[in-house]
C-alpha cells in the first residue's frame, strides 16, 4: 500500500500520462488484494489504482473493471470463454517448450494452474524481450479467444492463450519463488486464472464497484484541488450501487459517469429496454403465520408462483423515442409496430428459444404502449385443456434456433411485474400503481398472455384457501408481496423481504429447495456401474469466492437422468479439486472424480445438520469451533437449473440462514440481502 501512496516514488515508471495501462500495473494491484483478507484494505488497494487509471488513462477504464471482476462484456452479448483445463495446460507447455505430462505433473502437485504457469515460465529462460502487455491488449485479446467459432475453435483458442502468455512478464526477471507471496505480482498467473473464470483475490464485484465510487470522487475533488468529504463518499457509493441494479452494464455506464461524472449519473443511466436488470428475488417462508408476522400492519398481495422459467421482455416501438429505439440489441426481434428482446433470469437473451412467444407479443400491447421492461414467468401450457403443465414439460423445449413451426410445448407468458414504460423506469412506484399500469398497458389472450392470478385478501384462511388452489393449477405455491408504500417498490438484484415466498411442498421442511453446484461424482455400484451413481455438491460463498461442500447425493435420479448426467458431466472431468473447492481432507470422503465448477442443480433435503465432512457455511459461525460445516440429510434431486451459473447457487450465507432458523423458528427480521454481491 505504501508503494501506491507514495508520493515520492512512481509505483509504475512504465506508464505515462495518456498512453496503455501497462497490465502489469493491474498484476500488482491484484497481488497486493491477494495478500490481504481485509475489504478495506483490499478497497483501498482497488481504489487507488483506479484513480491512477482515470488521471493517466481514463480511456481504460472500462477494460481494467472488467478484468478486475472476471469478465470480458455484459452477460447479455453472451460472451463466453469457455475453455477448459486442458486447453489452458496444453497452451502453457507449448508456451514454454515443457511436456504436456509435465504440466500434468506440476498441477497435480501444486492444484493451482496459475502458479503452475508461473513455475513453467520461470523455468524456461526467454530468448527475446516481447513486448510488454497492456490492459486493452490482454481484454482484446481474451475477446478474440471468447469469441472463435468454427472449423479449429480449440486451436485457435491454444492459439490465443499462447500469444498472451508468451508476452506475459516481458518485464520481471523470469525467476519467481511460487511458494513465496503467493506467487507474486505476475501475470502469467492472473491471465491463467482469469481464462479457468477465478482470480480468487477475495475480490468480489460489489468491492470493486464501491472502489470505483470512491475512485472517482476522490478524482473529481483533486481536479478542484479539494479533498472529498464523507458525504460526498456516501453519496457517490450510493449513486453508483443504484445505477448499476437498474442497468448492469459497465459498458455504458463508465462512459457515462467519465464524461457527466458521478454525481450526475443518475441522469444519464437509468433502466432502458435493452440492458436487463438483475431481478427482484423473494426470501423463503415455512408458513402462511410466518409471512402474517412479517408484514403486520401493511397491506400485501398474495400470487400464484408460476412452475416455469423467469422471462424479462423488453419492447421499443420503432417510432418511439429516437434514442430509445436504438437501445435494444441488434439481435433484437422485429414484432409487430417494435422490436423485443427476452431475457432469462440471469441475463441470458433468451429471443432464440421463445420466437413464437416474440411471434405473438405484438397482440398483447395496446396501441399506446410504446416501450416497456415486464417481469414474466413462462410457463408449458396445455392447449387442450387450457391449463397450466409442469415444468419438466418446459424443460422439453430446445434451448436456441427454435423453429416456431416445430414447437410442440407451447407457453403461456404470466406477467406479474412492469418496471419501466413509455420511457420511464417506474421501479419505486408502489407494487400497486405498476400492477395498475401493467393491466392499463396489455390486453390478456388466453393461453398466451395473462396476468399472474392474484389476490388481495389478508387473512390466514383466505391465504390458505387461495395457496391450496394454486397448487391445483400447478404451480409451485405463492409469492407475498408488499403492496404500498415505498417499501413496495421494484427492488433489481435484491432477494427482498418485501417479496415471499410460501411453496406447498417446503411448509413442513425447511422452507425453500437449494441450488447447488456438482463438482464430483462417484462411480456407481450394481445396476449404476456404467454411470455416476452419487455426486458431490456444494453451495457458494461469494466473500471468499469458494465453493463449500454440503452433501453428496444419490436419490432422485431416474436411470435416463443418470445416463443424461454421466454424459455432460464426463467432459468436465479434471484431475484434482480446484484451489476454490472446500471440502474436507480426508482420504475416505474423496469422490472418484472431479469436475469444472459447471452445473447446478436444484435440490430438496429433509433437514440440515452439522457435520466434520462438509464445509458450507463453516465461516458463518454456525460451529462455534469452526470445524463442522452444514450439511443436508436425505437430499433429493430435484432438476438441474439451467438458468443459475455455478455462482449464482444458493450462497453459504443462506444455508447459514437455513440451519438457524430450522433451529430456533426466529422471525426474519433482517434487511434485504443484495443477492449477487
Ligand atoms: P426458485 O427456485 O424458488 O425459483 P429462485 O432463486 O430462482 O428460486 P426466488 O426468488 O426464490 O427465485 O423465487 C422467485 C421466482 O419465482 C422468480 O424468479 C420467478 O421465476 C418465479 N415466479 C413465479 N411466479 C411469480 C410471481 N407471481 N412473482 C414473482 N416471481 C414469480
Amino acid at each position: 500500500q505504501a508503494a501506491l501512496t507514495s508520493k515520492t516514488e512512481d509505483p509504475y515508471p512504465d506508464w505515462k500520462p495518456g498512453e496503455p495501462v501497462p497490465y502489469a500495473a493491474l498484476c500488482k494491484t491484484f497481488s497486493l488484494v491477494e495478500l490481504t483478507t481485509k475489504r478495506l484494505i483490499i478497497m483501498e488497494h482497488c481504489s487507488l489504482f483506479l484513480r491512477q487509471v482515470l488521471r493517466l488513462t481514463p480511456g481504460d477504464l472500462l477494460s481494467t473493471v472488467l478484468l478486475m471482476i472476471n469478465r470480458l462484456a455484459p452477460d447479455y452479448a453472451g460472451i463466453e470463454l469457455g475453455i477448459g483445463e486442458s486447453l489452458i495446460m496444453k497452451a502453457i507447455g507449448e508456451t514454454t517448450g515443457r511436456s504436456l505430462a509435465v504440466i500434468k505433473q506440476d498441477q497435480k502437485e501444486i492444484g493451482d494452474l496459475g502458479l503452475v504457469a508461473v513455475k513453467s515460465r520461470s523455468t524456461q529462460p526467454t530468448m527475446f524481450k516481447p513486448k510488454a502487455l497492456t490492459i486493452q491488449g490482454v481484454h482484446k485479446g481474451l475477446m478474440n479467444i471468447a469469441t472463435v467459432t468454427g472449423n479449429g475453435a480449440q486451436g485457435r483458442k491454444v492459439d490465443g492463450i499462447k500469444k498472451l502468455l508468451s508476452a506475459a512478464d516481458a518485464n520481471s526477471s523470469g525467476k519467481v519463488d511460487i511458494t513465496k507471496d503467493k506467487g507474486g505480482p505476475s501475470e502469467a498467473k492472473y491471465l491463467v486464472r482469469f481464462l479457468e473464470g477465478k482470480l480468487r483475490l477475495g475480490l468480489a464485484e460489489r468491492t470493486v464497484l464501491v472502489s470505483l465510487a470512491h475512485a472517482i470522487v476522490a478524482h473529481e475533488a483533486a481536479k478542484k484541488d479539494q479533498v472529498p468529504s464523507t458525504a460526498d463518499i456516501e453519496k457517490a457509493e450510493a449513486i453508483l450501487k443504484t445505477v448499476y441494479s437498474e442497468l448492469p452494464s459497465y459498458d455504458v455506464i463508465i462512459p457515462a459517469m467519465v464524461e457527466h461524472g458521478i454525481m450526475n449519473l443518475r441522469e444519464h443511466c437509468k433502466l432502458r429496454p435493452g440492458v436487463p436488470l438483475k431481478p427482484m428475488l423473494a426470501k423463503p417462508t415455512k408458513a402462511i403465520t410466518e409471512v402474517l408476522d412479517r408484514f403486520e400492519g401493511q397491506t400485501f398481495t398474495c400470487e400464484y408462483k408460476y412452475d416455469g422459467e423467469r422471462a424479462q421482455i423488453h419492447y421499443v416501438a420503432k417510432d418511439a423515442d429516437e434514442e430509445l429505439s436504438q437501445s435494444l440489441p441488434s439481435a433484437s426481434t422485429e414484432v409487430g409496430r417494435g422490436v423485443a428482446s427476452i431475457f432469462s433470469r440471469n441475463s441470458e437473451d433468451l429471443s432464440r428459444k421463445y420466437p413464437d412467444v416474440l411471434a405473438k407479443l405484438a397482440t398483447w400491447v395496446k396501441e399506446d404502449t410504446r416501450s416497456f421492461v415486464m417481469d414474466c414467468e413462462s410457463v408449458a401450457w396445455d392447449v387442450v385443456e387450457k391449463k397450466v403443465l409442469p415444468f419438466q414439460q418446459l424443460m422439453t423445449r430446445k434451448k436456441k434456433d427454435v423453429k416456431i413451426e416445430d414447437v410442440k410445448v407451447k407457453v403461456c407468458v404470466f406477467a406479474f411485474d412492469l418496471l419501466y414504460l413509455n420511457g420511464e423506469s417506474i421501479v419505486e412506484k408502489s407494487l400497486r400503481e405498476r400492477r395498475e399500469l401493467l393491466r392499463q398497458s396489455f390486453q390478456q389472450v388466453e393461453g398466451e398472455f395473462s396476468y399472474a392470478t392474484s389476490m388481495d385478501g389478508q387473512e390466514l384462511d383466505e391465504i390458505q384457501t387461495f395457496l391450496d388452489e394454486s397448487v391445483k393449477a400447478s404451480c409451485e405455491g405463492l409469492m407475498v408481496k408488499m403492496l404500498d408504500g415505498t417499501e413496495s417498490g421494484y427492488e433489481p438484484s435484491k432477494r427482498s423481504r418485501n417479496w415471499l415466498k410460501i411453496k406447498k411442498d417446503y411448509l413442513s421442511g425447511i422452507g425453500d429447495s437449494l441450488d447447488l453446484v456438482v463438482l464430483g461424482a462417484y462411480y456407481g455400484k450394481g445396476k449404476r456401474t456404467s454411470v455416476y451413481g452419487a455426486f458431490l455438491l456444494a453451495c457458494y460463498s461469494p466473500s471468499t469466492d469458494t465453493y463449500e461442500t454440503v452433501c453428496n447425493i444419490g436419490t432422485g435420479f431416474s436411470e435416463a437422468v443418470l445416463e443424461e448426467l454421466h454424459k455432460a458431466l464426463s467432459e468436465m472431468v479434471i484431475d484434482r479439486p480446484k484451489p476454490f473447492y472446500s471440502h474436507s481432507s480426508g482420504g475416505q470422503h474423496q469422490p472418484d472424480v472431479w469436475f469444472e465448477p459447471r452445473f447446478v442443480w436444484e435440490v430438496k433435503t429433509a433437514d440440515l445438520t452439522l457435520s466434520p465432512r462438509y464445509k458450507a457455511g463453516i465461516k458463518e459461525g454456525v460451529d462455534p469451533a469452526g470445524e463442522k460445516g452444514i450439511s443436508l440429510r436425505f437430499p433429493r434431486f430435484i432438476k438441474v437449473r439451467d438458468d443459475k451459473k455455478p455462482d449464482e447457487a444458493t450462497t453459504s450465507r443462506q444455508v447459514a440462514e437455513m440451519y438457524r432458523k430450522q433451529e430456533s423458528v426466529t422471525k426474519s427480521k433482517g434487511p434485504a440481502v443484495d443477492d449477487d454481491f
